[in-house]
């Protein structure tokens, strides 16, 4: 017959007799699913700003003529009697001859070529991957280039501008990322990263005379983290690239140089781990679990730091706040 454990005596002979497995009482909390956290690796990227892209060609090889009053022709040092009106976008051939009275020079004898400033407004998307302070990714832009007239690089008083045929372009150009945070101050972050990759000028530009090389893109962003997920970023930077225009029949090409310096303002989002909270009225400002899911607050704003042990949505008391902080006893 059993009979009750009198008092001063153990219930049971071992602990784990004794002991209820805590997993009865609190269930591991789940997080927003697989799904999320593969997404909320990613960063994007976008932004916008401006661009001075300095168009820039000597003609090794060829010669310049000009006609008075005329446009500048290029002409083949060895044959005098082969002209091009156009060496910039594809080429064109021109019968008009040597006037009399007409310039003439010789790039044997001089440094000869033009060049052209224009203006751009960039468009751009990035998409990357973050570990430690290393970041690798890719991204795509797309920019409207505004042409001005080509100026002659030499003999500026002897030699007209050169005008384009087209008054602008798209250019398009889609990279491999890759770069790094070298400094840190509070929420300031200095990244330094290139962009290397490809470009397409368009249909204004003759695929077949041109040869393209890749470009590359050095800058460095002073970003500003409004919170674990969203930050604000300004990146000036430098871009080195160039095509080659093979002129027909002279085995020569052209090589055209469009280095450009960009500024960019824009900002960078990462997709939170964690769905949003569902209970409408729930004013918890950190991330939390309802039953044994884990959910991120609903009022706390994506643009805004958060600790991750209490809310930080209202850092100073409005006590402390507006007019209030003139006051020697706010309340
Ligand atoms: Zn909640």
């Amino acid at each position: 017959m059993a009979t009750l454990p009198e008092i001063g005596y153990a219930q049971y002979e071992n602990e784990s007799d004794a002991s209820v497995p805590l997993k009865y009482f609190y269930i591991k909390r789940q997080g927003g699913g697989w799904i999320r956290k593969v997404i909320s690796k990613f960063t994007f990227g976008l932004s916008t700003g401006f661009g001075s892209t300095t168009f820039r060609h000597e003609v090794d090889g060829f010669g310049i003529y000009q006609n008075p009053g005329a446009a500048p022709q290029l002409f083949e040092s060895a044959n005098v009697t082969s002209g091009y009106s156009n060496w910039f976008n594809k080429v064109t051939t021109t019968t008009s001859a040597i006037q009399p009275g007409a310039f003439r020079v010789n790039s044997d004898t001089a440094e000869i070529g033009f060049k052209s400033n224009s203006f751009n407004i960039p468009l751009k998307a990035t998409l990357h991957v973050e570990f430690d302070k290393y970041r690798i990714g890719g991204g795509y832009s797309i920019e409207s280039i505004m042409m001005s007239d080509f100026k002659p690089i030499s003999y500026g008083d002897r030699i007209n501008n050169y005008s384009p045929e087209f008054a602008s372009f798209v250019l398009q150009k889609y990279f491999g990322m890759i770069g790094g945070t070298v400094y840190r101050y509070n929420e300031y972050l200095l990244v330094v990263d290139a962009n290397i990759g490809g470009y397409n000028l368009g249909k204004n530009f003759d695929k077949s005379a041109i040869k393209k090389g890749v470009f590359l893109n050095l800058g460095v962003a002073v970003e500003r983290e409004m919170s674990e997920y969203f930050r604000l970023f300004v990146r000036p930077s430098y871009e080195i690239k160039s095509y080659k225009l093979n002129i027909p029949e002279t085995n020569q090409s052209i090589t055209h140089k469009f280095n450009a310096f960009y500024l960019n303002v824009g900002a960078t989002y990462r997709f939170p781990e964690l769905r949003r909270c569902f209970l409408k009225t729930c004013k918890a400002q950190m991330n939390h679990a309802h039953g044994n899911k884990e959910y991120r607050s609903r009022v706390h704003p994506i643009y805004k730091k958060q600790n991750p042990h209490y809310g930080e949505n209202h850092p100073n008391l409005i006590k402390y706040k507006g007019k209030n902080k003139y006051k020697l006893n706010p309340y």
